[in-house]
């Protein structure tokens, strides 16, 4: 598993959502070292309640058998937040790449406590985007937590 390679594509989802005028949090998910899926925050551009990167990933592939996911790792820019870690226990997913925890931390203990490895690349990219949206836009982005 190359982390950069696929934390890389994750923060390419993550720059075109913020380009679209949306929250700059991306998603890849992995299956045999291979990017099955990409994903970014939506909420903005959709009116959605519930398309976060992690969300739109999971939709965008579509519907597999659950077993299925026992060989997908996902990529995520930023901790996963109460929602997303359901439904990556829901499904099962073993193993979460995060791109960082310092200027959010999501539900990691919720995901460990359950058998979820999780890796934490803290990269400063994921960070910089993070940190220049909250400054820029701190209503949306505590919309996005629900706030
Ligand atoms: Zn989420």
């Amino acid at each position: 598993m190359n982390h950069a390679h696929f934390m890389h594509a994750a923060l390419e989802q993550a720059r075109l959502g913020r380009a679209e005028g949306g929250i700059p949090i991306g998603c890849v998910l992995v299956r045999d070292n291979e990017i099955v899926a990409t994903g970014r925050n939506r909420r903005v551009q959709q009116d959605s309640a519930v398309l976060h990167a992690e969300m739109d990933a999971l939709e965008t592939l579509g519907r597999r058998p659950g077993a299925w996911y026992d060989d997908v790792t996902l990529y995520t820019t930023l901790s996963p937040c109460p929602m997303c870690a359901g439904a990556i226990l829901l499904y099962g997913i073993p193993r979460v790449v995060i791109g960082e925890n310092t200027s959010f931390m999501g539900d990691e203990a919720h995901l460990t406590a359950r058998g979820v490895s999780l890796t934490v690349l803290d990269d400063a990219d994921c960070r910089q985007a993070m940190t220049e949206f909250m400054r820029d836009e701190p209503r949306l982005w505590f919309e996005d937590i629900g706030r």
